[in-house]
């Protein structure tokens, strides 16, 4: 089982100056040994005052979106090179509030992970089904096909530079989560794919991450799983106990 990441996904929340003091006090209480790996996943403007703040911190820093584009008429886009210029290490791509509000699809977040691993990135792709295609039992073959596309052209040289979280549109901010069967069972089904497609020893060392409505009181029988190693965490990640404590349960 990989080393589990906390990757804490801000969305709309803490311009640079909130970000800063976040995590200047967040340095100040990270459990030691620290048992996760942790990535702040914060707006663009943030990111350069999480770069200062966390620079000499073993705690990383990514986007929530990154440019398909290298550069060029983009207006209002960021490209992965600009991400990397300023030391992100990751870049969250497809999430699903991309999808429903700014129409991405698996096609644009293909083009987005193989534009993040350009530039040295590592891409969180997004996938997961609405409740609807849960309750008719099609959440598998609705997710793999989501990997499917989003992945088509994508090459996996080294499994350290993909992480793929399955985020059940039902669970993410309405505080119904997927129990640990669920998360596992899917996290199952995802290496299966990523075995067909990349081979048995790239499969087992891609980083598999879930979520929806995580929080510090279900995160350790989440993570416990085999194929669940770590969460991608949005409404609990905003607060710092909240953060300590899900450090500590994953202790
Ligand atoms: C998310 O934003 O990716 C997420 C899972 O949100 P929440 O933890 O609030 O459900």
């Amino acid at each position: 089982m990989a080393r589990p990441l906390l990757a804490l996904n801000w969305k709309l929340n803490k311009g640079p100056a909130e970000a800063a003091r976040w995590a200047q006090h967040l340095v100040g209480r990270l459990p030691e040994p620290l048992p996760a790996d942790v990535a702040v996943l914060a707006p663009f403007v943030s990111l350069q005052a999480l770069a200062d703040a966390l620079n000499l911190s073993p705690v990383t820093w990514g986007s929530q979106d990154v440019s398909e584009h290298e550069k060029g008429a983009y207006t209002g886009e960021v490209s992965a090179a600009m991400l990397a210029e300023i030391c992100c290490k990751y870049a969250v791509i497809g999430h699903s509030e991309r999808r429903q509000y700014h129409g991405e699809s698996d096609e644009t977040a293909g083009r987005k992970v193989k534009a993040a691993q350009r530039a040295g990135l590592i891409p969180i792709l997004c996938v997961g089904e609405a409740l609807d295609i849960r309750e008719d039992g099609r959440a598998e073959s609705h997710t793999l096909g989501q990997l499917d596309v989003a992945l088509r052209e994508v090459e996996v040289s080294d499994p350290k530079d993909l992480v793929i979280a399955y985020e059940p549109i039902w669970a993410i901010g309405t505080g119904r989560t997927a129990t640990p069967d669920d998360a596992e069972t899917m996290g199952v089904a995802m290496r299966g794919f990523l075995n067909g497609r990349y081979g048995a020893e790239t499969a087992a060392k891609v980083r598999l991450l879930y979520g929806g409505s995580v929080k510090p009181d279900n995160i350790a029988a989440l993570c416990g799983r085999q194929d669940v190693d770590g969460a991608l965490v949005g409404g609990a990640s905003l607060e710092l106990d909240s953060v300590v404590a899900m450090l500590d349960a994953l202790a």
